[in-house]
């Protein structure tokens, strides 16, 4: 069976001609698969019976069951566990903001790079994640809240850069203007950085924003939280952002998580200064969260989060705290995902 969420237009209009359809169809199909939310062919109802009769045994529609569903007490943030259709669980988070809706989407069930911070890299890795099951996150979400998501970022489960194709696709049809044609520039990629494929990227020159977890100004303390900095060195990561900057003309946004004693000294701020000089950038410091049974990490104290912005901007570093939302429903990717697998429900 053919996954026909994950396809392009032209692909389907030239299945579509294959199979003896007109063009016409093939957009109208389109437009009931990523404008309205359906999760069978019956539903398309300004198609013959035998046409959905036939595009039934040809295709399926991949579909994100809600699995589980928490609403924070405090902020409205919304937190999903998506299922697919092998059982496999992800998951999803809406934030709201005065601009409008943003979800957090995940791009792979687990996560293969082991960071020590992180509850996904602690699951280990299942599988990639299809085009669609990434854009079935955003189809659900919307359909179950009745709202409209207008901002994007890949910073659930998972390595969107260890997924490519399947991410590139994604971003794809999600910016499709025959789909729910979100634009680049409301969509926001992190990456541990995988430098090959930050280059490759670069060469899209797509308008989103990329997001690089650095976590650590020096490759001592950045080797043994992130191991794949043993791969590809600061020096090499930040040389492959500098490219991506220069070639598409976007700033990079840096996500540094604060941990208590491990990378938030003044001395770890100044390097961190020293290596980000004269780049097109923004830090984003996100005091770290707890993970259950994880390493012993703390978030970093108040005093220690605004000592370290003074020093930053100093050097004319722009950096700022991120706004937690929904800490009462565990909102940090992979949190929830963990507590399920591991009471093995
Ligand atoms: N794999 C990608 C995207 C998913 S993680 C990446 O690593 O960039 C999204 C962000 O959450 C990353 O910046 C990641 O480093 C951060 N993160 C993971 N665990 C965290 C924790 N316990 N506390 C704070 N940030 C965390
Ligand atoms: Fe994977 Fe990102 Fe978690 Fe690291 S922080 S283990 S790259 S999801």
């Amino acid at each position: 069976m053919v996954d026909i969420k994950s396809m392009y237009l032209q692909e389907l209009q030239d299945d579509f001609a294959e199979l003896g359809f007109q063009k016409f169809n093939a957009i109208q199909v389109y437009k009931w698969l990523h404008q309205k939310y359906v999760v069978s062919f019956d539903e398309m109802t300004n198609i013959s019976n035998s046409m959905r009769k036939k595009l039934a045994e040809k295709y399926y529609i991949c579909v994100a069951t809600i699995e589980k569903k928490l609403v924070s007490d405090y902020d409205n943030t919304v937190k999903y566990l998506f299922r697919f259709n092998d059982g496999e669980c992800v998951e999803s988070v809406i934030m709201k903001y005065h601009h409008g809706y943003t979800i957090c989407l995940s791009t792979q069930v687990g996560c293969k790079m082991g960071c020590t911070f992180c509850a996904t890299g602690m699951s280990g890795f299942s599988r990639n994640l299809t085009a669609s099951e990434i854009l079935s996150q955003i189809y659900s979400s919307q359909a179950d809240l009745g709202i409209k998501i207008s901002n994007i970022v890949l910073m659930g489960m998972g390595e969107p850069l260890d997924n490519y194709d399947n991410v590139v696709r994604f971003l794809k049809l999600v910016s499709d203007e025959n789909g729910i044609n979100i634009g680049m520039r409301h969509i926001s990629l992190s990456t541990c950085g995988l430098v090959d494929r930050i280059y490759d990227l670069a060469e899209l020159n797509l308008q989103l924003t990329l997001s690089v977890s650095l976590h650590a100004p020096n490759d001592e303390i950045r080797n043994k939280t992130m191991p794949v900095n043993k791969r590809y060195n600061i020096e090499k990561l930040l040389k492959a952002c500098k490219y991506y900057a220069d070639k598409t003309k976007r700033r990079i946004s840096f996500e540094y998580a604060m941990i208590d004693g491990v990378n938030d000294s003044d001395e770890c701020a100044l390097q961190l200064a020293r290596r980000l000089k004269g780049m097109l950038c923004h830090i984003n410091l996100i005091p770290v969260n707890a993970v259950k049974n994880g390493m012993n990490y703390k978030k970093s104290k108040i005093e220690r989060q605004k000592a370290f912005i003074k020093i930053l901007a100093n050097s004319g570093i722009t950096a700022t705290v991120r706004r937690t939302l929904g800490s009462d429903i565990n909102a940090s990717c992979g949190q929830l995902r963990r507590s399920i697998v591991q009471r093995g429900e």
